[in-house]
Formats: C-alpha cells, sequence, structure tokens
C-alpha cells in the first residue's frame, strides 16, 4: 500500500529508503508556495511519486518521480503557455556532507541528499520543480505569437507613447 503525499509528509529518508516504501499523491500547484508566484494561472496538480530502496552497492537512494504541466508566462509574448514537466531523479543518501563529492567532481546523473529524520517530502519536491523551470520561459518559436504578429506587436508598442509622454513632461 502507498501512502499519500500532502502539504506535512515529512519522512524519515533513510529508513525510508532501507524498508523501500513508496509514497505517491497528486499535489494541487497552489500548495508550493515558493513556485506559487512563479505561475501565470492556479490551475494545476502534480503527479508525484516518490520511492526508496537500496542499490547494487548496498547503498540507500530515493527516486523521485513527477509529472504535470505548470501555467508559465512567455517572457516574448507575454501569453501564458503549458509547460510539461518529467522528473525523475535519484538520489544517494549520505550520513554527512564530507560524503558528497566537491561540486567539480559532479556527475550529472547522480544527486546527493543528507539522511534527514524529518525530510518534508514537499520541499524536495518543489526544489526539484524550481531546478527544472527555465530562467527565462518561453514558448516554442513556432506557437509564440510574437512569430505571426499579433498580440505581442502591441506589446511592444505600449511603452513607446509613455516614454515620449515623460519628454513632453519633463521639458
Ligand atoms: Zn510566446
Amino acid at each position: 500500500m502507498a501512502a499519500s503525499i500532502n502539504q506535512s509528509t515529512v519522512i524519515n529518508n533513510i529508513e525510508f529508503a532501507q524498508k523501500a516504501l513508496e509514497i505517491h499523491g497528486i499535489i494541487p500547484l497552489l500548495q508550493f508556495s515558493r513556485l506559487r508566484d512563479l505561475l501565470a494561472g492556479q490551475e494545476g496538480e502534480l503527479d508525484c511519486r516518490l520511492s526508496g530502496g537500496k542499490d547494487a552497492n548496498n547503498s540507500a537512494y530515493l527516486q523521485l518521480e513527477a509529472k504535470g504541466t505548470l501555467p508559465l508566462m512567455c517572457q516574448r509574448c507575454l501569453q501564458p503557455f503549458d509547460f510539461d514537466i518529467d522528473i525523475d531523479v535519484r538520489y544517494r543518501i549520505v550520513r554527512d556532507e564530507t560524503q558528497m563529492p566537491a561540486p567539480e567532481d559532479e556527475s550529472d546523473d547522480e544527486d546527493f541528499l543528507l539522511s534527514q529524520t524529518e525530510m518534508p517530502v514537499l520541499g524536495l519536491v518543489e526544489d526539484e520543480l524550481l531546478l527544472a523551470l527555465p530562467i527565462a520561459p518561453k514558448h516554442e518559436d513556432d506557437s509564440c505569437v510574437d512569430a505571426s504578429g499579433g498580440v505581442n506587436a502591441d506589446a511592444y508598442k505600449k511603452p513607446n507613447p509613455f516614454a515620449r509622454l515623460e519628454a513632453l513632461k519633463s521639458k
């Protein structure tokens, strides 16, 4: 039986891994307080699954999978668009920071987590979400309004009359 994830779910991550536990949840995007401010809308949810286990080297790990669609604002045409999230990441759990590789030795396909007796699950998911977000979200080129003229042309023209007004006022 997979227990469910909610806002207050905390796990003992090393025990969770050693017992090969698994939790699952459909999390409304609004519950991610840091992410919320970056969204173009309030709708949407994320399908999350966290499972634990031990790898061939007997190292405890957590595996996080999260899928969903985030409403983001296109920075080019200022229209909302759907950004698909598909996270699948494995963390090796280490007892302390000395077991983590130096930043220059880190490999892309391995992440590390410190062992924690009370790890907030949503916090981990949100960290990954924030990492997965583009710095300047944009439509794919052919779907952006900017490509065809449209709404975006106005968005660019708007500042100009005001700028001229300011110039007149200051005379
Ligand atoms: Zn766009």
